[in-house]
C-alpha cells in the first residue's frame, strides 16, 4: 500500500540512505567512524573531528521498521543473550553476527572508537562492553553523566561534564581522527543545532492548536529522527526542520489534521499524551489503532528522549562545553521520576489533553520503572483516568496487536463516558 509522504518525510529518507551509503564507504575514504548513543550524545562535537557517528539503537530502530529485528533477535536469543535483556541490543547483536549489513543493505564499517556518552541507562555500558568484546581492540571513551537527583542540573554535575569532555572525550577523538580540537568549528556546528531545534520546538508547540496538525508520538517518532541522531549541527538537519516547519504551517492554514501514513487525519476527537517508547515492528499498525478512532496525541515524552529544547534548551556556540553538558543531563531518562510526572502533568495541562496513555517496554528499565507509579500520580493530580498497554521496541513476539487494539478502544470509550457524564 503507498503511503503518504511530505516533502519532510522524503529528505529524512534520502539523509538516511546517504548516511548509510558513506559509512558504507568510510574505511575506503580514509574516514574513521565512532559508534555512540542517542540520548546525550555528542554529534556536533564528533562531527566536528570529521568523524562519522553510528548509532547503534537507530540501527536497531530501523532494522525494525524493516521487519529484520525479529530474525536478529532470534540470533542473538541463541547465542545465550536472555529474553529480559533489552531488544535493542539483542536486534544489534544479532545484526553483527549475521555478517552486520546495516538496515538498508549495505556493510556497516567496524568502530574506530566507542563513544559511551553513558546517559540515563546502564544497559548502555553493558551493550559497549558486548562490542568491545565482538570487536576486538577498539579505543574507548566514557562520559559518565550523573542523573539529575534534584530535578536541576547543579553546577558542579555541568563542571563534571565538561571536565571529562576536556580531559577524556576530546584527546580520544583527537587521537582517533589525528585532528586537533577546532573550537571554531565546534560553534559554527552548535549554532547550527540551535536553528534546527528552534523549528522542532516550534513543531512540536503546534499541537497546542485544534485540530492539533501534527501527531507529537507517531509523527514526532519521525521528527525527532534526524536532531537526535547523525544530522544535529549539519546544515541539512537545518534544511530539513525548515521543510518541516513549512509543511505544518500550511496545515495549520487549512486547519488540518496530521499526516498519517494512511492519508491525512480528519475530525480530531481525542487529545492525548502519551508516555513511553513506541513500538517499530508494527509502528503504522500502532498508529493506525489511534488515528482510525480520531485520537491524535499532542506531546509525549518520547521526543524529549533525546535532549529538552521544548523547555528551553538550546546548544549555545558561546559556551560550547557547558552546553553539550546541558545537553546531556537534561534528557527525558536523565531526570529522576517526579520530574518526569511533573513534565506529563504540565503536558496534559498545556496541550489540553482528554487522557494519557503510558506504553510500557519491559525490556527497557529506562523508561519501564516506576511507570505504575507515575500513572497514579497523575491520575490523582489531573483528575484524568490513564491507559497502560504494554509492547516492545522491535521484538515483534511482544506486539499483541488484539489486545491493545482492544485496551485503546476501551479507554477512548470511557473518555466518551466521562465527557457525556460531564456534559
Ligand atoms: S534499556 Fe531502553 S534506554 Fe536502555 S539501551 Fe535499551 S532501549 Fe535504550
Amino acid at each position: 500500500m503507498d503511503v503518504d509522504k511530505e516533502e519532510s518525510m522524503l529528505l529524512q529518507k534520502q539523509l538516511i540512505a546517504d548516511h548509510y551509503d558513506r559509512l558504507t564507504r568510510a574505511h575506503d575514504e580514509g574516514k574513521k567512524v565512532v559508534y555512540t548513543f542517542v540520548p546525550g550524545n555528542l554529534n556536533e562535537l564528533v562531527r566536528s573531528f570529521d568523524l562519522l557517528p553510528v548509532l547503534p539503537e537507530i540501527n536497531a530502530l530501523q532494522s525494525g521498521m524493516r521487519k529484520l529485528s525479529g530474525e536478529y533477535i532470534a540470533e542473538a536469543e541463541k547465542q545465550g543473550h536472555s529474553e529480559d535483556v533489552c531488544t535493542y541490543v539483542k536486534c544489534d547483536i544479532g545484526m553483527l553476527k549475521k555478517g552486520n549489513l546495516g538496515p538498508t543493505g549495505k556493510p556497516l564499517p567496524k568502530p574506530d572508537l566507542l563513544l559511551l556518552s553513558y546517559t540515563g541507562c546502564f544497559t548502555f555500558m553493558k551493550w559497549f562492553e558486548l562490542l568491545r568484546s565482538e570487536y576486538g581492540d577498539v579505543p574507548v571513551a566514557m562520559l559518565h553523566v550523573p542523573y539529575q537527583s534534584n530535578g536541576r542540573i547543579e553546577p558542579h554535575q555541568r563542571e563534571y561534564v565538561v571536565e571529562q569532555l576536556r580531559t577524556e572525550v576530546i584527546p580520544k577523538l583527537e587521537q582517533v581522527s589525528g585532528n586537533r580540537f577546532d573550537i571554531h568549528r565546534l560553534r559554527a556546528m552548535l549554532q547550527l543545532s540551535a536553528r534546527a531545534e528552534d523549528d522542532l520546538v516550534w513543531v512540536l508547540e503546534s499541537a497546542k492548536r485544534r485540530p492539533s496538525p501534527i501527531d507529537a508520538y507517531f509523527g514526532g517518532g519521525y521528527y525527532i529522527g534526524p536532531i537526535f541522531s547523525a544530522f544535529r549541527g549539519t546544515s541539512d538537519a537545518v534544511d530539513y526542520y525548515a521543510a518541516l516547519r513549512r509543511e505544518v504551517e500550511a496545515r495549520i492554514a487549512a486547519s488540518a489534521g496530521p499526516i498519517t501514513p494512511d492519508g491525512p487525519m480528519t475530525g480530531e476527537k481525542y487529545r492525548l499524551v502519551v508516555e513511553g517508547p513506541p513500538n517499530w515492528t508494527s509502528f503504522r499498525e500502532f498508529w493506525r489503532m489511534f488515528h482510525e478512532e480520531g485520537a491524535v496525541v499532542v506531546a509525549s515524552s518520547y521526543t524529549k528522549v533525546g535532549g529538552l529544547s521544548a523547555r528551553g534548551f538550546r546548544h549555545a556556540p558561546r559556551h560550547p562545553l557547558e552546553s553539550l553538558a546541558d545537553y546531556c543531563l537534561g534528557c527525558y531518562t536523565n531526570l529522576g521520576l517526579p520530574s518526569r510526572v511533573d513534565l506529563l502533568e504540565s503536558y496534559i495541562r498545556d496541550y489540553a489533553a482528554d487522557g494519557f496513555l503510558i506504553n510500557s517496554v519491559k525490556s527497557c528499565n529506562s523508561f519501564s520503572v516506576g511507570q505504575l507509579l507515575m500513572l497514579r500520580q497523575l491520575e490523582v493530580r489531573t483528575g484524568l483516568p490513564g491507559a497502560f498497554i504494554e509492547s516492545d521496541l522491535v521484538d515483534p513476539r511482544y506486539f499483541s496487536a488484539a489486545n491493545i487494539k482492544n485496551r485503546i478502544e476501551s479507554y477512548l470509550q470511557m473518555l466518551d463516558q466521562r465527557s457525556g457524564a460531564a456534559a
